[in-house]
């Protein structure tokens, strides 16, 4: 087994995810991975990041496919006994003008950003060693949500005693909820991407509240970020930010140095901790 040291990022074969990996090769002291869900794309990156003289490995992963998962988590833990930095960087979003329906774009997005993210949190989150940084890339967007859901619904998802469960029954209920064309009436607002994001900040929350109460000793630090609006497939060329400028707060909350306290379950843009 290796000791040295492993950083993992998902969605990495281009966009924010790819300029993560770039700035790890450079800053990180151990093993990167590139991962993604087809591994042409994935060895294509590694070869592009060689070409600029910067050693990466890959692994595949699926973040929708639980085998997938766990194939990754038997390889970490077989290879280096754990992993020490893992950002949940893979996502989607359908774009404005897309006409699939709301219904089938809700079940869509929260099953890769809020159900897959959480799903590699916790077949991962266990490997994770002492002083190992967590960073789960939420977005704004999930903010603005928040500010459109109903009173009821902020409190639940402000909540410092939420559980993992209870989010996961409101992510549920909100697909649900679509498909029913009463999302509105049940106070949700009508952005599908916002809700998966407020769902990966509020798991980061919580996980960070876990790690407080079930490992405290190893000094782990979770935290949500937004990479700010970044030129990427996702969002467009108009974008301000190159994907390099993207990974900036990622990558400042994957090194954060091994005397740091904090930040820790927090939201995170533009290296600074926002209010919730
Ligand atoms: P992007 O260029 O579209 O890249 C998304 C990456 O995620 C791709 O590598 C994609 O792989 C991968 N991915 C999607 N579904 C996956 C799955 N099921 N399993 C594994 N990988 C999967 O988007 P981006 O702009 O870099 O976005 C990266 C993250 O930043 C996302 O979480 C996004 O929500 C967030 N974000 C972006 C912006 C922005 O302005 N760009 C703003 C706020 C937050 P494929 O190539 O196989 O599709």
């Amino acid at each position: 087994m290796s000791n040295v040291p492993v950083a993992v990022v998902t969605g990495s074969n281009k966009g924010i995810g790819f300029a993560i990996v770039r700035a790890l090769c450079k800053q990180f002291p151990g093993d990167v991975y590139v991962t993604a869900r087809d591994p042409g794309r994935g060895q294509e990156a590694v070869a592009k990041l060689q070409e600029e003289g910067l050693h990466a490995l890959f692994h595949q992963l699926d973040i929708d496919d639980l085998q997938s998962i766990r194939a990754l988590r038997d390889f970490l833990k077989e290879k280096y006994g754990g992993l020490n930095v893992l950002v949940n960087n893979a996502g989607i979003a359908f774009k404005v003008r897309d006409t699939t329906p709301f219904a089938i774009q809700a079940e869509v997005t929260l099953k890769t950003n809020f159900f897959g993210t959480r799903n590699v949190c916790t077949e991962l989150l266990p490997l994770v060693k002492p002083y190992g940084r967590v960073v789960n890339v939420s977005s704004m967007s999930g903010s603005s949500a928040l500010r459109g859901c109903s009173q009821e619904l902020q409190r639940k998802f402000r909540s410092d005693t939420i559980t993992e469960d209870e989010l996961v029954a409101l992510m549920t209920k909100f697909v649900e909820d679509t498909k029913k064309s009463v999302h509105e009436k049940e106070g949700w607002p009508n952005t599908a991407y916002g809700v998966s994001k407020i769902g990966v900040t509020v798991l980061s929350r919580i996980q960070a509240r876990m790690l407080n109460e079930q490992r405290k000793g190893d000094h782990i630090l979770l935290n949500a970020c937004c990479p700010g609006w970044v030129r990427t497939d996702m969002a467009g060329p108009q974008a301000t930010k190159s994907p390099d400028e993207g990974a900036e707060t990622p990558v400042y909350l994957a090194l954060l140095p091994s005397d740091a306290v904090g930040p820790h379950g927090q939201f995170v843009s533009d290296k600074t901790v926002q209010t919730w």
